[in-house]
């Protein structure tokens, strides 16, 4: 067990983009932060800015996520931002490979951290579980199957634990962001810069630290208070797949 302070926020996914920012917010909100990814040097530095904990995790790995609950002594807020997507492609072209990764990112990740953490949660007698599902959970839209299928079972999941956990001390938030300029769209097209770029191009997208602090909002409010889901789009987005783009 790590000795730590309390209230314990864990951020999963906290290498980068939304979870990193996450962190950051948690932090100087006075919670102590267990940050959690696959990248352990970036959490390492991270962890040392903030003066949280960075632990190893990879969420798709039982024995990673056993290990990760392991070192947990208390949780109070948990974040479920680890996740993401793997290629643009028709039905008729799924790369069936890039389907298991979004759907064991996302949702069996998702499953794999919250089920170990609820005794923890439950215990804390004031628990939160904030997801990031994204507009995906809200709607489909052509070539991106695979993330919207896996986004909207995330957000199912999600969805049915705040019924079943109804009665006790724990309350869940669902985000569901539009377009946010993180390295989303670089790990979407393997690394592809140029074609990454282009899906901000023209448009003001929201950023990582846009989200944090909404998450910040929702860790700050009272116990009774329970925001169920908190849609947040750029001003330049109307659905999924619809923006208003300057071409100068
Ligand atoms: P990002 O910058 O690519 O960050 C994704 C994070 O997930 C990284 O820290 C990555 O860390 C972690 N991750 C990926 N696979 C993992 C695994 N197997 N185990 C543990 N951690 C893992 O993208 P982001 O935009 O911040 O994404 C955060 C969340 O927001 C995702 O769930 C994404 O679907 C959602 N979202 C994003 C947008 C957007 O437009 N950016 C919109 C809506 C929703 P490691 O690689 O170091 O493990």
């Amino acid at each position: 067990m790590t000795a730590i302070s309390y209230p314990v926020a864990v951020v999963t996914g906290a290498s980068s983009g939304i979870g990193e920012a996450t962190a950051r917010t948690l932090a100087a909100q006075g919670y102590h932060v267990v940050v959690g990814a696959r990248r352990l040097d970036r959490l390492e530095k991270l962890a040392s800015d903030i003066g949280g904990t960075a632990l190893s995790l990879d969420v798709t790995d039982e024995d990673s996520v056993a290990a990760f609950v392991a070192a947990l002594s208390r949780v109070d807020v948990l974040v479920n931002n680890a996740g993401g997507a793997k290629g643009l492609a028709p039905v008729a072209e799924a790369d069936l490979d890039d389907w298991r990764w979004m759907w064991e990112t996302n949702v069996l990740g998702t499953l794999r951290i919250t089920k170990a953490l609820l005794p923890k949660l439950i215990d804390s007698r004031n628990g939160l579980i904030v997801t990031i599902t994204s507009v995906a959970a809200l709607e489909g839209y052509d070539n991106g199957a695979g993330y919207t299928s896996a986004k909207h079972a995330q957000a199912l999941l999600h969805r049915t634990l705040r019924g079943e956990l109804l009665g006790k001390p724990v309350r869940l938030t669902e985000i569901a962001p539009g377009a946010v300029e993180t390295e989303f769209s670089l790990v979407r097209f393997e690394g592809d810069a140029e074609r990454a770029a282009k899906v901000y191009e023209g448009i003001d997208p929201l950023v990582a630290a846009d989200i944090a602090e909404i998450i910040g909002f929702v860790a700050s409010r009272p116990a009774h208070v329970n925001l169920d889901q908190i849609v947040v789009r750029p001003r330049d987005q109307a659905t999924a797949g619809r923006f208003a783009r300057r071409t100068t």
